[in-house]
């Protein structure tokens, strides 16, 4: 199977958007981009709007060429409730919309599923959370829903896996870089070949201080030490920080020790890592 990520922060805007393809099937991982409202007290610049655009008009072609779409938490960076019509007539994999979710998503789930249940050919849904659905010889497993982060205020996420009976690819979504026990469980009972992770969120250290960010480089050092991991991508939440490699050092060490490769979503893609939201105030000078 060939992943690809589509839409990522270290491409110019919040999203952690990926395609996996195989010879039957394309599925879509959170069909959606946004942009952080505001950053060192600055709104998004028009580049970072010009390239929101950009980014979607992507996300949108890859999508509507999709077989199944999982959606796995309702924040807007991963669903977007817009354009539902991009959604008509495929499989829809979503988050359950009632049980283990906080009240602001639990608003938007509402919403979102009346808007793709009005649909002249509506999607068929299912709610996936600790489920695991089988597409010829295509496997995908969804974690129970976990913590978006180290507690329930932002609500839960799904994990998930997809096996194609050779390789075996894990998308955490919003974990913030697997602080709880929960999280990383899923990752490495797993045992993936390719993990995306939205990485710690450093660059909010009076929200993420140091002891979160010890347990996600003790976690992801887990997951390299017992898992048949090969290549990690750390993204979304980790590369809203400029410094991001520097945080992650020991991470990066103990990748090399064991030969697996850690790269951002831009990196992983073949581009040039652009990280827009962090150089907010620059683009400003300019
Ligand atoms: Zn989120
Ligand atoms: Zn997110």
């Amino acid at each position: 199977m060939k992943i690809r990520p589509i839409a990522f922060d270290s491409f110019g805007a919040r999203s952690m958007c990926t395609v996996i393809e195989t010879k039957d099937l394309k599925i879509v991982i959170d069909p959606s981009v946004a942009l952080g409202p505001k950053r060192y007290g600055l709104p998004p610049h028009e580049i970072e709007i010009k390239r929101k655009e950009e980014l979607w008009q992507k996300i949108k072609s890859e999508t509507l060429k999709a077989d199944v779409v999982i959606v796995t938490h309702y924040h807007y960076d991963h669903h977007n409730p817009n354009e539902p019509e991009i959604l008509a007539g495929k499989t829809v994999l979503l988050k359950h919309p009632k049980s283990a979710i906080n009240k602001s998503q639990m608003g938007r789930s509402a919403y979102f599923l009346q808007r793709l249940n009005e649909l002249k050919n509506p999607p068929k849904i299912e709610f996936a959370d600790s489920r695991t659905f089988e597409f010829g010889e295509i496997q995908i497993t969804f974690s129970k829903p976990v913590f978006h982060g180290k507690d329930n205020r932002l609500g839960y996420v799904l994990e998930v896996c997809v096996d194609d009976g050779k390789n075996r690819f894990v998308y955490t979504s919003d974990v913030e870089g697997a602080i709880h026990d929960d999280q990383i469980a899923f990752i490495i009972e797993s045992d993936p070949d390719l993990v995306f992770i939205d990485g710690p969120m450093t660059y909010q250290p009076r929200i993420f201080g140091s002891k979160l960010l010890e347990k996600s480089i003790e976690s992801i050092s887990r997951l390299i030490e017992r898992t048949r991991v090969k290549e990690i991508v750390l993204d979304h939440h980790l590369t809203r920080d400029l410094k991001w490699r520097t945080k992650i050092d020991p991470i990066f060490k103990k990748a090399e020790e064991h030969g697996v490769k850690v790269k951002s979503a831009a990196e992983f893609g073949g581009l040039k890592e652009e990280l827009l939201e962090a150089k907010r105030k620059e683009l400003y000078c300019h």
